[in-house]
Protein backbone atom coordinates (compact mmCIF):
# COMPACT_ATOMS: atom_id res chain seq x y z
CA UNK A 1 0.00 0.00 0.00
CA UNK A 2 1.56 3.27 -0.80
CA UNK A 3 0.14 7.11 -1.00
CA UNK A 4 -1.15 8.70 -4.31
CA UNK A 5 -2.00 11.60 -5.23
CA UNK A 6 -5.80 12.41 -5.21
CA UNK A 7 -7.84 13.32 -8.34
CA UNK A 8 -5.22 13.21 -10.87
CA UNK A 9 -7.25 10.40 -12.75
CA UNK A 10 -5.17 7.44 -11.26
CA UNK A 11 -7.77 4.79 -12.01
CA UNK A 12 -7.52 2.76 -8.48
CA UNK A 13 -7.61 5.65 -6.86
CA UNK A 14 -11.08 6.86 -8.97
CA UNK A 15 -12.42 4.04 -8.05
CA UNK A 16 -12.09 3.56 -4.27
CA UNK A 17 -13.34 7.26 -4.18
CA UNK A 18 -15.97 6.58 -5.84
CA UNK A 19 -17.17 3.35 -3.96
CA UNK A 20 -16.49 5.58 -0.89
CA UNK A 21 -19.27 7.96 -1.33
CA UNK A 22 -21.59 5.72 -3.07
CA UNK A 23 -21.13 3.75 0.32
CA UNK A 24 -21.48 6.74 2.68
CA UNK A 25 -24.37 8.11 0.82
CA UNK A 26 -26.20 4.29 1.65
CA UNK A 27 -26.39 2.69 -1.58
CA UNK A 28 -27.78 -0.67 -0.70
CA UNK A 29 -26.80 -2.57 -3.97
CA UNK A 30 -23.45 -2.16 -3.24
CA UNK A 31 -21.70 -5.64 -3.10
CA UNK A 32 -19.82 -5.89 0.23
CA UNK A 33 -16.24 -7.58 -0.45
CA UNK A 34 -14.83 -7.30 2.66
CA UNK A 35 -16.98 -8.24 5.99
CA UNK A 36 -14.06 -9.32 8.48
CA UNK A 37 -13.44 -6.56 10.87
CA UNK A 38 -10.37 -6.51 13.77
CA UNK A 39 -10.66 -7.77 17.14
CA UNK A 40 -9.33 -4.86 18.42
CA UNK A 41 -12.72 -2.88 17.10
CA UNK A 42 -15.15 -6.17 18.29
CA UNK A 43 -13.26 -5.94 21.87
CA UNK A 44 -13.67 -1.75 22.13
CA UNK A 45 -17.21 -2.48 20.93
CA UNK A 46 -18.04 -5.19 23.91
CA UNK A 47 -16.21 -2.92 26.24
CA UNK A 48 -18.34 0.14 25.30
CA UNK A 49 -21.59 -1.52 25.97
CA UNK A 50 -20.79 -3.69 28.66
CA UNK A 51 -20.08 0.55 30.54
CA UNK A 52 -23.15 1.62 28.51
CA UNK A 53 -25.36 -1.49 30.68
CA UNK A 54 -23.21 -1.17 33.74
CA UNK A 55 -23.80 2.64 33.99
CA UNK A 56 -27.16 1.98 33.75
CA UNK A 57 -27.11 -0.06 36.50
CA UNK A 58 -25.44 2.13 38.19
CA UNK A 59 -27.92 5.21 37.76
CA UNK A 60 -30.61 2.60 39.03
CA UNK A 61 -28.90 0.76 41.90
CA UNK A 62 -30.73 1.09 45.29
CA UNK A 63 -27.95 1.06 47.04
CA UNK A 64 -24.86 3.50 46.81
CA UNK A 65 -25.94 6.60 46.85
CA UNK A 66 -23.34 8.18 48.95
CA UNK A 67 -21.08 6.52 46.31
CA UNK A 68 -22.70 7.39 43.42
CA UNK A 69 -22.71 11.06 44.16
CA UNK A 70 -18.87 11.33 44.62
CA UNK A 71 -18.48 8.93 41.26
CA UNK A 72 -21.49 8.87 39.06
CA UNK A 73 -19.42 8.74 35.81
CA UNK A 74 -18.35 5.42 35.35
CA UNK A 75 -16.16 5.96 32.38
CA UNK A 76 -14.83 9.42 34.13
CA UNK A 77 -14.02 6.92 37.27
CA UNK A 78 -12.08 3.88 35.16
CA UNK A 79 -9.64 6.89 33.61
CA UNK A 80 -8.86 8.05 37.10
CA UNK A 81 -5.63 7.75 39.43
CA UNK A 82 -6.99 7.77 42.86
CA UNK A 83 -5.11 7.65 45.96
CA UNK A 84 -7.61 5.20 47.44
CA UNK A 85 -7.33 4.83 51.73
CA UNK A 86 -9.56 3.28 54.25
CA UNK A 87 -10.28 6.95 54.63
CA UNK A 88 -11.31 8.02 51.20
CA UNK A 89 -13.30 4.79 51.12
CA UNK A 90 -15.10 5.58 54.07
CA UNK A 91 -15.67 9.30 53.27
CA UNK A 92 -16.75 8.26 49.83
CA UNK A 93 -18.77 5.63 50.68
CA UNK A 94 -20.11 6.72 54.06
CA UNK A 95 -19.20 3.05 55.22
CA UNK A 96 -17.21 1.59 58.17
CA UNK A 97 -15.99 4.38 59.99
CA UNK A 98 -18.25 7.09 60.51
CA UNK A 99 -20.29 6.93 63.38
CA UNK A 100 -23.84 7.03 61.40
CA UNK A 101 -22.49 3.76 59.93
CA UNK A 102 -21.28 2.11 63.02
CA UNK A 103 -24.31 2.82 64.78
CA UNK A 104 -25.96 0.78 62.67
CA UNK A 105 -24.05 -2.15 62.89
CA UNK A 106 -24.35 -1.53 67.16
CA UNK A 107 -20.52 -0.59 67.36
CA UNK A 108 -21.42 2.97 68.19
CA UNK A 109 -23.71 4.14 71.13
CA UNK A 110 -25.24 6.86 68.88
CA UNK A 111 -24.54 8.47 65.71
CA UNK A 112 -24.00 11.69 66.96
CA UNK A 113 -20.45 13.86 65.76
CA UNK A 114 -17.74 14.03 68.35
CA UNK A 115 -18.57 18.26 68.16
CA UNK A 116 -22.31 17.46 69.65
CA UNK A 117 -23.61 19.02 66.25
CA UNK A 118 -25.00 16.71 64.27
CA UNK A 119 -25.00 13.06 62.56
CA UNK A 120 -21.70 12.06 61.76
CA UNK A 121 -22.13 11.23 58.69
CA UNK A 122 -19.18 11.41 55.97
CA UNK A 123 -21.20 14.90 54.34
CA UNK A 124 -20.34 15.91 57.91
CA UNK A 125 -17.23 15.43 58.49
CA UNK A 126 -16.47 17.13 54.82
CA UNK A 127 -18.44 19.73 54.93
CA UNK A 128 -19.39 21.34 58.37
CA UNK A 129 -17.94 19.43 61.29
CA UNK A 130 -15.95 22.08 62.88
CA UNK A 131 -13.52 19.62 64.52
CA UNK A 132 -11.54 19.37 60.97
CA UNK A 133 -12.28 23.56 60.19
CA UNK A 134 -8.34 23.88 59.86
CA UNK A 135 -7.88 20.82 57.46
CA UNK A 136 -10.57 22.01 55.61
CA UNK A 137 -9.53 25.88 55.04
CA UNK A 138 -7.08 24.83 51.89
CA UNK A 139 -9.14 22.79 50.28
CA UNK A 140 -12.43 25.84 50.70
CA UNK A 141 -9.57 28.53 49.74
CA UNK A 142 -8.67 25.97 46.84
CA UNK A 143 -11.98 26.14 45.28
CA UNK A 144 -12.65 29.76 46.10
CA UNK A 145 -9.73 30.55 44.20
CA UNK A 146 -11.27 29.02 41.10
CA UNK A 147 -14.47 31.22 41.66
CA UNK A 148 -16.46 28.43 43.14
CA UNK A 149 -18.80 28.41 45.76
CA UNK A 150 -18.34 26.08 48.99
CA UNK A 151 -19.40 23.44 49.15
CA UNK A 152 -19.19 22.22 45.46
CA UNK A 153 -20.79 19.19 43.43
CA UNK A 154 -19.45 16.15 45.51
CA UNK A 155 -17.97 14.72 42.08
CA UNK A 156 -16.05 17.50 42.01
CA UNK A 157 -14.39 16.86 44.74
CA UNK A 158 -12.98 13.29 43.26
CA UNK A 159 -12.48 15.26 40.26
CA UNK A 160 -11.40 18.91 39.51
CA UNK A 161 -10.48 19.79 43.27
CA UNK A 162 -8.99 15.55 43.91
CA UNK A 163 -5.77 16.92 45.09
CA UNK A 164 -6.90 19.21 47.75
CA UNK A 165 -9.77 16.73 48.72
CA UNK A 166 -7.09 13.82 49.10
CA UNK A 167 -4.94 16.38 51.44
CA UNK A 168 -8.18 16.88 53.49
CA UNK A 169 -9.05 12.87 53.65
CA UNK A 170 -5.48 11.90 54.54
CA UNK A 171 -6.04 14.38 57.78
CA UNK A 172 -8.96 12.55 59.12
CA UNK A 173 -7.99 10.01 61.89
CA UNK A 174 -10.48 8.03 62.46
CA UNK A 175 -8.88 5.87 64.80
CA UNK A 176 -7.80 8.75 66.90
CA UNK A 177 -11.62 10.17 66.84
CA UNK A 178 -13.26 7.04 67.75
CA UNK A 179 -10.47 6.28 70.99
CA UNK A 180 -11.75 10.39 71.68
CA UNK A 181 -15.08 9.32 71.83
CA UNK A 182 -14.61 6.44 74.26
CA UNK A 183 -12.24 8.26 76.21
CA UNK A 184 -15.27 10.70 76.52
CA UNK A 185 -17.78 8.40 77.32
CA UNK A 186 -15.90 6.80 80.23
CA UNK A 187 -15.35 10.07 82.00
CA UNK A 188 -19.23 10.53 81.69
CA UNK A 189 -19.89 7.79 83.04
CA UNK A 190 -17.37 7.85 86.17
CA UNK A 191 -19.13 10.58 87.77
CA UNK A 192 -22.86 8.79 87.62
CA UNK A 193 -21.61 5.34 88.73
CA UNK A 194 -20.22 7.43 91.64
CA UNK A 195 -23.43 9.27 92.64
CA UNK A 196 -25.91 5.76 91.81
CA UNK A 197 -23.89 4.06 94.90
CA UNK A 198 -24.24 7.01 97.24
ZN1 LIG B 1 -18.94 16.99 63.87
Amino acid sequence: MKWVKAHIGIEGNETADKLAKEAAQGNENIIIAFDRIPITSVASEINRKGLEQLQLQWNNAGAGAVCRSFFPYLVQRLKMNIPITPEFTALGTGHGKPRSYLHRFKLADDTMCLCNERQQTSDHIISDCNLFEAQRGPMINKIEDSEESWPPAKHELTTKYLHAFSIFVKSIDFQKLNRLVKYLELWCQVPTKRTSSE
